[in-house]
């Protein structure tokens, strides 16, 4: 189940760190999980040509568990864009279908409309992680080196159909630019909620990545998309085996998974102790122009003691100890990673839960050594990154104070110390988490409000649960409201 091990040999570690008394250092054994989670496969959810029941039926689909898909637009059809925004808010992945969509079975798209549908999409709709992926329409490559001069993925359909594969296996594709999709629906070979999960039993077993392609839905408005409806209830039958089997399958945006693995493959991962602390290094030096492979990837680090803190930069990233190791999501070239022994009192509010087996048949299955904490709306089983105070990774400084949203002036000035008063006597609370998302724990009920630095609102939801993403967007410092509450973030 892991990819790669790095294991700093004694001998090693005391030259490498020879100025430092040679007792304080040893060998730490430090590994990247093959998928998120240090899950068994992984899974991918495509959408094609933006159809309004996307918008309206897949969204709230994927909502009710928490997870995300990728939805590629044509450009030109005049799709929902600003529905398309809420979806890329809540995670999922906005990305294109070319801007004509030539009809004809297997046409090419215009290579022009390789970046200029990019473009186009760039400049509509706000992500984390950019226009990353391209489905070709009529499942043809326009040409397989300027596709990947734009995008890390280009998506064919069946891959048996071209020669290729249909199921990936851990690295991906043998060509980026040719990259399966398994066509779901009537004239699709998965049309059944068993159907679904028969791939997904599949690559749990063999350690590899499915993706399925959907057009619109049986019943729904579907705008253009009206070739080979999928019935939506099997989609929903899919993902609710996917969460009961939340600690073997992960479930994430095409274009998310290609960057796990390509940082995955490049990464270098290093750990050294001393004075009690492990140090772990992450790096990579991939370099183009069209991500900058910031996705945060799972390790685990040899770990004897029963609490740690682990912090990257000023952040501190949830983590959770379990077999003798100690499990967290970094992002690589993110800065030094230190693991500290003792909590540093550091109440960390979604690890009670994350020693609690998912609440379905799945926790009976054989486990990889992961919990899952069924109440949590993230793709990392042992959490996110913890929320206390005194340790928030996400808490601007006073020095870049946001402009007040319209209305709340009086209560708004002077956020950390509002934060600090407010906050107390409340259980809810909001931090940016490792991908970048505004989540907020704890606030069950109240409702949620994030505006922008120019005090705009940019998002309204109540409060679900325990944990909730909220808002994804552009960097910058937002006010996340919760009840009358407030608090001050920032997305880096
Ligand atoms: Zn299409």
């Amino acid at each position: 189940m892991v990819s790669k091990k790095f294991a700093l040999s004694p001998a090693l570690a005391i030259g490498a760190f020879g100025l430092f008394a040679a007792t304080s250092v040893f060998a730490q054994d430090v590994e990247i999980g093959t998928w998120a989670g240090f899950r068994k496969g992984a899974a991918s959810f495509t959408f094609d040509d933006g159809a309004p029941s996307h918008v309206s039926d897949a969204g709230p689909t994927f909502k009710k568990y928490g997870y995300t898909g990728t939805f590629n637009l044509v450009t030109g059809w005049n799709p929902n864009w600003s529905g398309f925004q809420g979806l890329a808010d809540e995670g999922h992945e906005i990305a294109s279908h070319s801007d004509s969509h030539p009809g004809g079975n297997g046409t090419p798209m215009p290579a022009g409309e390789i970046s200029t549908s990019k473009s186009t999409i760039a400049g509509k709709i706000k992500q984390k992680y950019g226009v990353v992926t391209l489905a070709y329409p009529n499942c043809k490559s326009p040409g397989d080196q300027q596709v990947l001069q734009s995008y890390i993925v280009g998506r064919i359909c069946n891959g048996s159909w071209e020669g290729q594969q249909d199921v990936m296996g851990k690295d991906g594709p043998s060509n980026w630019a040719k990259v399966p999709a398994t066509m779901t629906g009537s004239d699709g070979q998965i049309k059944s909620t068993n159907d679904f999960t028969g791939q997904m039993q599949g690559v749990v077993k063999s350690g590899g990545w499915v993706a399925f392609l959907t057009h619109g839905f049986q019943g729904k408005s579907n705008g253009s998309a009206n070739y080979s409806p999928t019935d939506l209830g099997a989609i929903d039958g899919a993902l609710q085996w996917a969460k009961q089997n939340d600690k073997d399958i992960w479930v994430a945006p095409m274009g998310h998974v290609a960057m796990y693995i390509k940082e995955r493959k490049a990464a270098k991962a290093e750990a050294s102790s001393n004075g009690g602390n492990i140090t772990v290094k992450l790096t990579h030096s991939i370099k183009d122009n069209i991500s900058d492979y910031d996705y945060p990837l799972s390790l685990r680090v040899k770990y004897d003691g029963s609490k740690a803190t682990v912090k990257q930069g000023d952040a501190t990233l949830e983590s959770k100890i379990d077999g003798g190791y100690v499990y967290f999501d970094a992002v690589p070239n993110g800065g030094d990673i230190v693991i500290s022994g003792e909590g540093g009192g550091t109440t960390q509010p979604t690890e009670s839960s994350s020693s609690v087996g998912p609440s379905s048949a799945a926790s009976s299955s054989s486990n990889p050594g992961q919990k899952v904490s069924s109440s949590s709306h993230h793709t990392s089983p042992w959490g996110n990154r913890s929320s206390s105070s005194g340790t928030n990774p996400a808490v601007s400084s006073s020095s870049q104070g946001p402009a007040t949203p319209a209305g709340t002036s009086s209560s708004i000035a002077g956020p950390d110390a509002i934060v600090a008063a407010e906050f107390d006597s409340n259980p809810a609370s909001a931090y940016v988490d490792a991908s970048g998302y505004i989540t907020v724990i704890n606030a069950q009920g109240m409702n949620i409000t994030v505006f922008n630095s120019l005090g705009h609102v940019v998002r309204t939801t109540k409060g679900i649960g325990c944990l909730q993403k909220v808002y994804s967007g552009a960097k910058g410092v937002y006010i996340v409201r919760i009840g009358n509450k407030a608090k001050t973030v920032s997305i880096k």
